[in-house]
């Protein structure tokens, strides 16, 4: 036992009394454990407690610790998704080792991706990034952009897209981020009926350390919580 089997235990209960309060089955909410700038045996550790999702933001990182992995017991039961920016000179590096990259963040990443998977003679599931809270600081489709530009996403030939993702603000008060959540799920609603006979979208990751209790009672399918089951980190990378 230790800090992060504790802090798993605390964030599995949380998640079961967040599915409890909205009438939610926990069995459809996924755990990612953002192991980010954190050592490959945090992530050993957490993989030997049953944590089989990682979530990393750097496409060389995921390279790195893909490859540790394959000598180690977890190899064929721990993924990664892919939860950064992705430029795409780096999509070479995540492409065949992750399971979901959560992070087309314009059509010009999804372009990007595209080209190179086909070149592959392969497929990538995908989610679109949303920038629900319309934050200059952050990348992302605007709501309304990936209205008008889903039918030009979903012709793209080498992408799955699996659903949508969204980075909250970071506030002091998580019910302040509530309505963003919201949004992002009627956005899915929404593409999904005007789109009926081409996509099915049913992924939602949305909800973080600080806020994925409110992101399951408005219907994450996917949370991705850091600090909350490896400690702080240095927040500057
Ligand atoms: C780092 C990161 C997280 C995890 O953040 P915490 O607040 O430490 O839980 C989740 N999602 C994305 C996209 C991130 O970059």
């Amino acid at each position: 036992m230790s800090y992060i089997t504790d802090n798993i235990d605390d964030v599995y209960s949380k998640i079961k009394a967040a599915c409890e309060r909205s009438g939610r089955n926990p069995s459809d909410v996924t755990l990612i454990a953002v192991s980010k700038t954190k050592p490959f045996t945090d992530l050993c550790e957490a993989a030997s407690y049953g944590i089989t999702e990682f979530g990393e933001n750097r496409p060389q990182e995921i390279r790195d610790k893909y490859k540790l992995l394959q000598d180690t017991d977890y190899k064929e039961k721990a993924h990664f998704h892919m939860i950064g920016q992705l430029q795409s000179n780096k999509i070479k590096y995540v492409y065949d080792t992750t399971v979901l990259i959560h992070s087309i963040d314009s059509l010009e990443t999804a372009q990007a991706v595209s080209d190179f998977v086909t070149k592959k003679n392969t497929c990538v599931d995908v989610l679109l990034e949303v920038n629900v809270g319309e934050e200059d600081s952050k990348s992302g489709f605007s709501s309304d952009s990936i209205k008008t530009l889903i039918p030009k996403l979903m012709e793209l030939p080498g992408l799955n897209i699996r659903g949508l993702m969204t980075v909250a603000p970071y506030v002091d008060d998580p019910e302040l981020n509530r309505p963003i959540f919201r949004q992002l799920k009627q956005l899915m609603v929404d593409i999904n009926s005007e789109n009926a006979d081409n996509i099915c979208m049913n992924i939602l990751s949305m909800g973080m350390t600080n806020d994925y209790e409110v992101a399951i009672e408005e219907g994450a399918t996917h949370v991705r919580v850091g600090t909350g089951i490896f400690g702080k980190r240095d927040y500057m990378i």
